[in-house]
């Protein structure tokens, strides 16, 4: 499969507002055409005409509910058909936050079906064309509670453990190639995702609250430092690395064969 267009298209889910609209910005400043997913089709289409003037690109709005089976298939189809998109964004998101078994089945099935399966059925989507070319480059959206679970968040916190953990799988399956899987860990922002989610944005400690504009130009330059994962608001670096080696002990530590010695009865 050869693609001789010197067309490069990023394609942003989730970029009506927040973290995937400045992600629009700043990929349209770095000469990016651009094709905005979300439902907000007012804001998209607002968003699309100011980045084509400011920054001289194209930029596509498309409405799709990515809790729809129908709306991410035909996502899936622009990513497995328009060769000119090099770059995917997974940044559409939902958290609701209030213990799991209050949760109506709704906010919970949504949350699931946005955070992880939408996320995962566009990512298979882009994987085969991205790697026909050898080029490419994924960006997951995850979150710190990836790795932290509150009596309010074990269904978001889930969700953005899977994310973690698939875009991990996906590093190991692509890293002989020439596609590159960013993902990225934000803590909190200060985006709608707060006042939608039952805790506002008013009751965070504002010492903890990052602008949308700090979190993605940190993302953005872990990236272009080669970062394979970034955690924007975490100086000591060391921290993620020190995780990684506890865990991997861990996992070597379950490869026994054998219940531990604390479980043998007698
Ligand atoms: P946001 O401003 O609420 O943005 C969420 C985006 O997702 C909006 O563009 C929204 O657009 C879109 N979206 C929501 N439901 C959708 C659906 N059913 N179909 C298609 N698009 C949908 O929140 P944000 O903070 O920027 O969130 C972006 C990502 O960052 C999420 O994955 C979130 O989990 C992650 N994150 C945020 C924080 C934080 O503190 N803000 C921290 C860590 C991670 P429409 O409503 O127009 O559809």
């Amino acid at each position: 499969m050869t693609n001789n267009s010197s067309r490069k298209v990023a394609l942003i889910t989730g970029a009506s507002s927040g973290i995937g609209a400045v992600y629009a910005a700043r990929l349209a400043a770095r000469g990016y055409d651009l094709i905005l997913v979300a439902r907000r089709a007012d804001r998209l289409e607002a968003l699309c005409a100011q980045l084509s003037k400011a920054h001289g690109i194209k930029a596509e709005p498309i409405m799709a509910d990515l809790t729809k089976d129908q709306d991410v298939a035909r996502i899936e189809t622009v990513l497995s058909t328009n060769k000119d998109v090099r770059v995917l964004v997974n940044n559409a998101g939902l958290a609701r936050l209030a213990p799991a078994a209050q949760m109506p089945v709704n906010d919970v099935v949504t949350q699931i079906t946005l955070n992880i399966t939408a996320l995962t059925r566009l990512t298979q989507a882009a994987v085969p064309t991205f790697v026909a070319r050898n080029q490419g480059l994924i960006i997951n959206i995850a979150s710190a509670l990836a790795v932290h679970s509150l009596p309010i968040s074990a269904i978001y916190s889930g969700t953005k453990a899977f994310v973690l953990q698939f875009t991990r799988g996906l590093q190991q399956e692509l890293a002989e190639t020439g596609v590159k899987v960013q993902l990225v860990l934000p803590a909190s922002t200060a985006t709608e995702i707060w006042d939608l989610s039952g805790v506002p944005l008013a009751a965070l400690n504002q010492e903890t609250l990052m602008t949308t504009e700090h979190m993605v130009d940190a993302a953005l330059a872990g990236l272009d430092q080669g970062e394979t994962i970034t955690w924007p608001s975490v100086a000591d670096a060391s921290l993620w690395e020190k995780y990684e080696a506890a865990r991997s002990e861990l996992f070597a530590g379950t490869q026994a064969g054998m219940p531990a010695p604390r479980y043998k009865i007698g």
